[in-house]
């Protein structure tokens, strides 16, 4: 039998309606069956397409114009929204942002997990869901004009030069743009990627919202930061609330944004920052939340979940500085952090110091090595959470869980995937999952963060 010939072919036009949206926040319109991917293509909208990829099963096509409009379209505020690869949603109605993320879990849940029976709920969205990232990290590059910082283009390393990004804390903007005109001022060049020379490569800003405290990182591929005491200066100056001027060196050629040495060069090694009523000091290296109003709805839930009652030994892996764990410590017995990065580990300790709480304990290693070695040890955690990277949880992991059969897990995820990945491993290994409340942490991104809780059967 001869294979059927794809309906459509490259760079033709072709009209489409939209029946459906992908993960990533695509528009799926079908001609003749064949399914076509269409970048902001809205479910319900007729729109004029030109066709840009075609593969056997399945092509891609370009929006050249929704003819008829869905009713959830919406002018993006962002004037580079188009060009910039940091949001993807910012076309569509907030309330179409929620839930598309809604149906992406329930979806990973059905075919990835078979967990059909398990109910999502509907996904806790932000009031303003603008400017709530507290932390940006800008690449700086050159041309005829000086300096410009800016995200990097979609699917390149070409900056688009801007002078603010709307999901970001207004003090990151201001900051990250402060810097590059001092830089300029003084004749710093740009790191340049291809011939690997220039001077600085990275602007990061990370603002404490509860505090108001600011930390600025500035990373060079030189040694030295040239007009290094000027710089301090005039960022001072500009700032009274900079609490953390830091220079850090990264002289290989990676896409990895910070390198090994970290000089603090004004102020302190840390900046502080609240969630509820629990204080963090963190440090440049160590992993934080982005967003602090949904990380307390994240931590409320999860804490929910774990429905302490005060005499339970409670085990968090992938602890990062601690966050979670200092707030189970205080509706625990005793709290065991497990976490790989040693600066975040270091923060978990003095953050607990600083909160005065004592009855949390925090061992740097792998999660996967660390919690069968404390079951060897005995410990027999009555509750373990756990909030593993986007790749989920190692194996090694979730098999030592079903052995130690803690009565309940509580697992937080920034990747429904390998949640449902997670989840079917430890149902058949006796778990039961009761619940997935989505929160919405990365507003106007296709990116959603989940909490669900399992009980043995
Ligand atoms: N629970 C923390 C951090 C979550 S992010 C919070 O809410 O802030 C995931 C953390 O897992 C990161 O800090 C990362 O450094 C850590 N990590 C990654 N792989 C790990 C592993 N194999 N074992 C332990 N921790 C790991």
């Amino acid at each position: 039998m001869p294979k059927p010939q794809p309906p459509v072919q490259k760079n033709e036009t072709v009209e489409v309606t939209f029946e459906d949206l992908t993960h990533e926040g695509n528009g799926v319109g079908k001609i003749d069956g064949y399914p076509l991917f269409v970048p902001y293509g809205l479910p319900g909208e007729k729109a004029e397409v030109k066709v840009v990829k075609v593969k056997k099963n399945f092509g891609f096509g370009k929006l050249i114009k929704a003819t008829e409009p869905s009713e959830h379209r919406v002018e993006p505020p962002c004037p580079v929204y188009y060009q910039c690869g940091g949001c993807q949603l910012q076309h569509m109605s907030y309330q179409m942002q929620l839930d598309m993320k809604q149906k992406q879990v329930q979806d990973a849940m059905k075919k990835i997990g078979h967990l059909e029976h398990v109910p999502v709920h509907p996904v806790m969205g932000m009031e303003d869901p603008w400017r709530y990232r507290n932390k940006v990290q800008i690449p700086v590059g050159q041309d005829g004009d000086g300096l410009k910082a800016g995200f990097y283009q979609k699917r390149s390393h070409n900056i688009i030069d801007m002078d603010q990004c709307i999901i970001q804390d207004e003090h990151n903007d201001r900051m990250v743009e402060a810097v590059r005109r001092i830089a300029e001022k003084h004749g710093i060049s740009a790191y340049d990627e291809e011939s690997h020379r220039g001077t600085i490569r990275h602007i990061m800003s990370r603002t404490g919202q509860a505090t108001g405290e600011i930390m600025v990182v500035i990373v060079t591929k030189t040694k030295k930061l040239p007009h290094q005491e000027e710089i301090i200066n005039e960022i001072v100056e500009t700032f009274p609330n900079v609490k953390s001027i830091v220079h850090n060196v990264n002289n290989k050629r990676t896409n990895v944004i910070l390198g090994e040495q970290t000089n603090v060069i004004y102020g302190d090694k840390y900046i502080h920052d609240k969630i509820g009523d629990v204080e963090f000091k963190i440090s440049p290296k160590s992993f934080y939340q982005v967003n602090p109003v949904q990380t307390k709805t994240l931590y409320d839930q999860a804490l929910k979940y774990a429905d302490l009652k005060g005499h339970e030994t409670v085990v968090d892996a992938y602890c990062g500085i601690g966050t979670i764990s200092l707030f189970l410590a205080q509706q625990a017995k005793q709290v065991y952090g497990v976490e790989i990065i040693a600066d975040a580990v270091n923060d978990a300790k003095k953050n607990a110091k600083h909160n005065h709480i004592e009855n949390a304990e925090f061992v740097v290693g792998e999660a996967e090595n660390v919690f069968p070695w404390w079951k060897d040890q005995g410990l027999r955690p009555d509750v373990v959470v756990v909030d593993p990277p986007r790749k989920g949880c190692d194996e090694n992991l979730l098999n030592a869980m079903i052995e130690v059969k803690p009565e309940k897990i509580v697992y937080v995820s920034c990747n429904p995937s390998t949640l449902a990945r997670d989840l079917r491993i430890l149902e058949d290994g006796g778990y039961e999952t009761q619940e997935v409340q989505p929160v919405d942490m990365f507003p106007q991104t296709s990116h959603v963060e989940c909490v669900t809780w399992l009980k043995r059967k």
